[in-house]
């Protein structure tokens, strides 16, 4: 069984609250909410972050933006705004190395964002 926590989430060995199972992508809460609604968007399968990114893989990115998409539309953020974000590598603020977009809304955002 992988170490990885996300793909631990996807086996169901870590609780968490998912809202969205979707194929090959999967939408839970975040742990630990930067905003009212703070989603975390992921491929199934095991990438550890975005620069993994395979030509072949590319089609899960656009998966994700789909899911963001009609979460945000399903949570009611279109005319508030929402942020999608993707933080790679530690220096970047990365610190689970499984891909995911994080969606967040319900609050301002200020940018840039520091
Ligand atoms: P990163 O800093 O890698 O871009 O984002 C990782 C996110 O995963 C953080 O916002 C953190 O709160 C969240 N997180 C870490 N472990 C868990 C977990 O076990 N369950 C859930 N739902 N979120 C987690
Ligand atoms: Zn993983």
């Amino acid at each position: 069984m992988s170490e990885c926590v996300f793909c631990r989430i996807v086996a169901r060995k870590v609780p968490a609250s998912i809202v969205q199972d979707d194929g090959d992508v999967l939408a839970f809460r975040d742990l630990n909410p930067q905003a009212p609604v703070h989603l975390l968007l992921i491929p199934k399968s095991h990438i550890a972050s975005v620069s993994d990114v395979t030509m072949e893989q590319a089609p899960i990115v656009g998966q994700l933006l789909g899911l963001a998409n009609r979460l945000a539309k399903q949570a009611g953020l279109m005319d508030s705004g929402y942020r999608l974000v993707i933080n790679c590598g530690s220096g970047a603020g990365q610190s689970v190395f499984h891909l995911h977009l994080h969606l967040l809304g319900g609050r301002p955002f200020r940018w840039p964002p520091g």
